[in-house]
């Protein structure tokens, strides 16, 4: 390796170390984060208002309504719950926006500045306000975990680490940043936004999940029936909601196992 590019790399793991020292909201997990709440939400706010700029909200009233409030109340009970416990430094950078969009994919996002999306298409499969809340406490666990700039952070360790010290060589650090957001979003295509998180993203999400809708009141005991309903969906129309969030009998057994935990959130 380049002397030169030996030290970049240097500098890159050091500072990447000292702003490592992250963990979780709520499951404690240690996590490595290299970026600033700040930087991330500008970065997804910029993406969110790209999407809008060509996604119509639905005009279905009666549904529309139905995330908002679900959403309004799980994000609620989240905050409340973190500022019983003064923890609310999770909240940075977090401004929660819940919207239903006219696409009839079956389809919920969540940017990581807590813009939720969900697409007129999944409500089919959340016809009841426990199942919206099942897809809701997903995505905002997500946010909340800050699992976006944990696989922007491991991206730029590993995956496209060559990219990242050119983008530095050519002081052209935020460059460098958006190209990471981007890979790490899947970001691309007309409405090509894709979470393409791990396993064990996916895994903690569910659980966050469970707990903020325990959290908000709603039936926990749902979450393995709306995942059951889901992969008895058939495969030659997979809904896009699936392809990154595969509803397999190894999931589901999860969410069973961690459905005692999330009880003990509710509040009495
Ligand atoms: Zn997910």
């Amino acid at each position: 390796m380049h002397k030169h590019l030996f030290k970049i790399f240097a500098a890159v793991v050091i500072t990447a170390t000292i702003a490592a020292c992250g963990t979780v909201a709520i499951t404690g997990r240690k996590q490595m984060l290299f970026y600033s709440d700040s930087e991330i939400t500008s970065l997804a706010d910029q993406s969110y208002s790209e999407f809008m700029s060509t996604a119509k909200v639905s005009t279905n009233k009666t549904q529309l309504a139905m995330v908002q409030q679900v959403g309004k109340r799980m994000t609620s009970a989240l905050e409340s719950y973190l500022k019983s416990v003064d923890q609310t430094n999770y909240l940075e950078g977090l401004n929660w926006e819940y919207t239903l969009v006219q696409n009839d994919e079956a389809n919920a996002f969540c940017m990581p500045s807590g813009k939720i999306v969900f697409y007129e298409g999944i409500m089919k499969y959340t016809n009841t306000a426990d199942f919206v809340a099942v897809v809701m406490g997903h995505e905002i666990a997500h946010a909340v975990a800050r699992h976006g700039n944990e696989r922007m952070s491991q991206e730029a360790m590993v995956g496209t680490i060559g990219s990242v010290l050119q983008q530095m060589i050519s002081n052209n650090a935020s460059a460098g940043t958006q190209a990471l957001f981007n890979v790490a979003f899947g970001l691309g295509g007309e409405y090509g936004i894709i979470l393409p998180y791990s396993r064990k993203h996916e895994y903690e999400a569910d659980k966050i999940g469970l707990i903020i809708m325990a959290m908000a009141g709603y039936n926990v005991d749902q979450a393995p029936v709306f995942w059951e309903k889901m992969s008895s969906v058939s495969s030659s129309s997979t809904p896009e909601f699936l392809s990154t969030h595969p509803s397999d009998e190894n999931r589901i057994a999860k969410i069973k196992e961690v459905i005692p935990e999330a009880k003990t959130y509710i509040k009495k």
